[in-house]
């Protein structure tokens, strides 16, 4: 079913964010990268991009 694949996409991508200083993956809420409450574990960087975008 198309819905479950969607849903199963969102799942991947949709809250996983990668940290541009050392490539560590993370899952969260796009709202708490936006806001800034994230911070990556192994090197404290607070930059993030979603992971999708190369
Ligand atoms: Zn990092």
């Amino acid at each position: 079913m198309a819905t479950k694949i969607l849903a199963a996409q969102k799942r991947m991508f949709g809250n996983v964010f990668v940290c541009k200083n050392c490539s560590k993956k993370i899952r969260t809420q796009a709202v708490r990268i936006i806001a800034g409450k994230i911070k990556c574990p192994r090197c404290s960087s607070h930059a993030f991009r979603p992971i999708r975008k190369k």
